[in-house]
């Protein structure tokens, strides 16, 4: 028995519950970790074979062509561009780049689980705003818990796991409220599936605030999970400190091949995110037939605020042989996969309709 003393506030992190994987040998759709469901395409699985022949070398550590491509992409400039392992990891560093010991990140509950983790490794206190029950993001409220002591507000958009987007509205409105000290961070996993016409621009929002840092990842849309990359966008010097706080050559070169060789495709795999989009209103349209009240996602899930029944309607569907995420409690997150998946899933829905 080891008597070195952890960190006090480790023991108080929760634990990432990982979406649920079929046994070995056992057939299921995996609908629990909002992966994408199209393996990856041919020209990106020859770019991760051509960079296994370097693997002897350390990578790119600025990952130099990749952010220069995902500026390029995205109207910026490469200093305004940080890549890391998956924009998890990436929101970590820029924790650690701002964050004193104690102070405050706002952030919507609930929301992603790897938040309140984050939060409390880089030595900060979580204050979590509640979202409505229509599963979108209290934006006022959240303004109105910023006090003196917060580095930091989480803006999570689409909001995993609930769904919807913010409206350009009231982030404006948001952003002229919290003081210009204090960083915004949008958190747009899955801005690729977002087709509200009503949804910012997150980029163009970081020319008119110098307090915003975009997150985005190839995890989602460019279905490059297993790889981990992600990045942010922010003012130089903001990115200056976030690469300081980053671990060095985290991003492989495989991982930065890959993701070159997916913005290269990238009309090709916009095309199935369109069909993940067509799909999501399918999975909406069919439980909303059913009497479910069910929040407007934008993103490639859907969240049922099944309560109580959440774990149990969880087990019906794994026996099914859909799996799905239920946060005990509170709901069931359903990814948006095979249109198989979603007949099934239907299937086991009706069973529990409201009418
Ligand atoms: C999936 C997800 C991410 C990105 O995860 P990585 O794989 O680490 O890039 C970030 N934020 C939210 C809200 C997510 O759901």
């Amino acid at each position: 028995m080891s008597r070195v003393p952890l960190r006090r506030a480790i023991a108080d992190v929760p634990a990432y519950v990982p979406g649920a994987r079929a046994a070995v040998g056992a057939a299921a759709f995996k609908l629990s970790s909002n992966e994408n469901p199209y393996p990856p395409l041919p020209s990106v699985v020859a770019a991760i074979a051509d960079g296994a022949v370097d693997v002897n070398r350390y990578p790119d550590m600025f990952a130099t062509e990749l952010t220069e491509a995902v500026a390029h992409r995205l109207g910026v400039t490469p200093e305004q561009v940080v890549t890391g392992t998956g924009s998890v990891a990436v929101l970590g560093h820029v924790l650690a780049a701002v964050c004193e010991a104690g102070d405050e990140v706002v952030l919507p509950w609930r929301s992603f689980e790897a938040y309140p983790i984050a939060v409390t490794l880089a030595h900060a206190q979580q204050v979590r705003v509640p979202v409505h029950a229509d599963g979108r993001l209290d934006l006022p409220a959240m303004a109105a818990a910023v006090t003196r002591r917060t580095r930091v507000v989480l803006v999570c958009t689409p909001n995993n796991p609930t769904g919807p987007a913010v409206r350009d509205a009231e982030l404006r409105d948001f952003l002229a409220a919290v003081p210009g000290d204090v960083l915004v961070v949008l958190d747009e996993a899955y801005v690729e599936f977002v087709r509200d016409a009503q949804a910012p621009d997150a980029v163009a929002l970081l020319a008119e605030h110098p307090n915003v840092v975009v997150l985005r990842t190839f995890s989602k849309a460019y279905g490059l999970a297993g790889l981990r990359v992600g990045y942010a966008v922010a003012r130089p010097r903001i990115a200056a400190g976030i690469r300081t706080a980053s671990t060095p050559f985290g991003v492989s070169h495989v991982a930065q091949l890959a993701a070159l060789a997916s913005l290269r495709a990238e009309g090709e795999l916009l095309t199935r995110v369109e069909a993940v989009v067509a799909e999501r209103e399918r999975l909406l349209d069919g439980l909303r037939a059913q009497g479910w009240d069910v929040p407007d996602s934008q993103a490639n899930f859907v969240w049922l605020g099944l309560g109580d029944r959440s774990v149990t309607f969880a087990e019906r569907c794994a026996q099914a042989g859909v799996l799905v995420r239920p946060f005990a409690g509170d709901g069931v997150r359903v990814s948006v996969g095979e249109k198989e998946a979603t007949d099934i899933f239907l299937e086991v829905a009706a069973e529990h309709a409201p009418r």
